[in-house]
């Protein structure tokens, strides 16, 4: 039984038919026992003006109470400077599933007058949280990674009922490649339906206009209709309209319900009519938490990751990235540095031996401009000279001088008489 061949690099499938049980099909079981054992964790961040509801929906999602009641704001003069950055963990379990839940809080965004930095500190918190993963990864034993990083985060938008504010904008654009964002209307029993419809259409296309990225419910080609159904109608909610109520009220009907109670009525919080509560737990708990924690993994983080490596100048070759080697990146530099200093020397040397040997040739141009010179001055000498001696012989020899001398004395001597 051959289930695969490979021909040049080209493999094909073979589909085979078993002739008995053989136990694969149990393998989805193996890694359900598994994960039940191993437990889960999730990191939920909340980001938006105090007083939205932040607490509130965090102990309505998992229906706990992960955050005690909060004291009222305090004057401006009692707050903080800047956006703090807070972390609860909570060990919760449903049905002996057992999940570690970190709620990350940023008490202070978008509460002081100017609020243009309000995304800087939480960037850079979901930033050392991918150091720290990148760092562990990188250890020599690495058996035990825990996973702080950000798989979620919910932005709470104002229920103003018109678009999105510049605040909001700014932070999603900082954050959209870093984590998965989940836009939220806070409060929206504040809001009639139609408020809410047309303010869901502004948000969407405030977003799109920007092109910022929000988390998406992924559909599977091979997924069967009831689950892209439900994807859609999780998509078709999104930004997501809730009410948040840890208090349990009484219904006209007589229903005890979490909800808030008002003189008109009662806002149920797990009633889809009255909200989308329910779907946003569907996305973030029931149906895509684990979507949440694999796309975090595999494409933020690892987008991070390669970012970050190549900015360190680790380069990538064909198959695998070389992994961070401290003593290895030294020994690189150093090799580096060296070649450097070689060439650096290197063209030192020839440009003193191009000047040394530009000298030597005008030296020796001049010294045979001043050999030439003296061999004149020698020649005009020795001309001289030569005319001297025979000047001095014609003269002890007592005949004339020369022709034109002789005539000029016979001249004078004609005159003379
Ligand atoms: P945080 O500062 O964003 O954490 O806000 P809290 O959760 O402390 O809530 C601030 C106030 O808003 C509290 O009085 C809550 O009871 C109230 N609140 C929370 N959620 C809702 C909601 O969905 N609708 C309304 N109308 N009030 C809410």
């Amino acid at each position: 039984l051959v289930p695969t061949a490979h021909t040049a690099g080209l493999s094909s499938v073979i589909r085979k038919k078993l002739m008995g049980y053989v136990g694969f099909a149990n393998l989805p079981n193996q890694v359900h026992r598994k994960s039940v054992r191993k437990g889960f964790q999730f990191t939920a961040m909340v980001v938006g003006e105090s007083g939205l509801g932040k607490s509130t929906l965090i102990n309505t999602l998992f229906n706990t109470t992960l955050y005690p009641p909060k004291e009222p704001i305090s004057p401006a003069a009692d707050r903080p400077k800047t956006v703090a950055i807070e972390s609860i963990g909570a060990d919760i379990e449903e049905n002996g599933v057992r999940l570690h839940l970190t709620v990350v809080d940023t008490p202070g965004f978008g509460d002081f007058v100017n609020n243009d930095d309000s995304w800087k500190p939480i960037v850079e918190n979901i930033e050392s949280r991918f150091d720290s993963y990148l760092e562990q990864e990188n250890r020599v034993n690495r058996t035990k990674i825990v996973d702080n990083r950000v798989h979620a985060c919910l932005y709470f938008i104002q229920p103003t009922g018109h678009s999105l504010k510049q605040l909001d904008i700014e932070f999603m654009r900082r954050l959209h490649t870093k984590v998965n964002l989940i836009p939220i209307i806070a409060k929206s029993d504040t809001l009639t339906d139609e408020e809410v419809t047309e303010f869901k259409e502004r948000i969407l296309s405030d977003i799109a206009h920007h092109n910022i990225h929000i988390f998406q419910a992924p559909t599977y080609d091979n997924e069967d209709e009831e689950t892209i159904a439900e994807a859609e109608e999780i998509a078709g909610k999104i930004p997501f309209a809730v009410v948040g109520s840890d208090r349990l009220v009484n219904t006209p009907d007589g229903r005890q319900v979490r909800g808030r109670a008002y003189p008109w009525g009662v806002v149920e919080v797990d009633n889809e009519e009255h909200c989308d509560f329910v779907k946003l737990r569907q996305m973030l708990v029931r149906t895509y938490m684990e979507e949440l924690r694999e796309y975090t993994n595999d494409v933020l983080y690892e987008n991070w990751r390669t970012e970050k490596l190549l900015s360190m100048g680790v380069a990538q070759d064909s198959s695998v990235f070389k992994e961070i080697n401290p003593a290895a990146r030294l020994q690189e530099e150093r090799v580096l540095h060296d070649t450097k200093l070689q060439k650096m020397e290197a063209e030192m040397k020839m440009v003193f031996q191009q000047k040394v040997q530009e000298k030597e040739a005008k030296l020796k141009q001049s010294e045979e401009e001043l050999y030439a010179r003296h061999k004149e001055m020698k020649d005009a000498l020795e001309k001289q000279r030569a005319d001297l001696e025979d000047k001095k012989r014609k003269i002890e020899s007592g005949r004339p001088l020369t022709p034109e001398k002789s005539s000029t004395t016979r001249k004078k001597g004609f005159l003379r008489t």
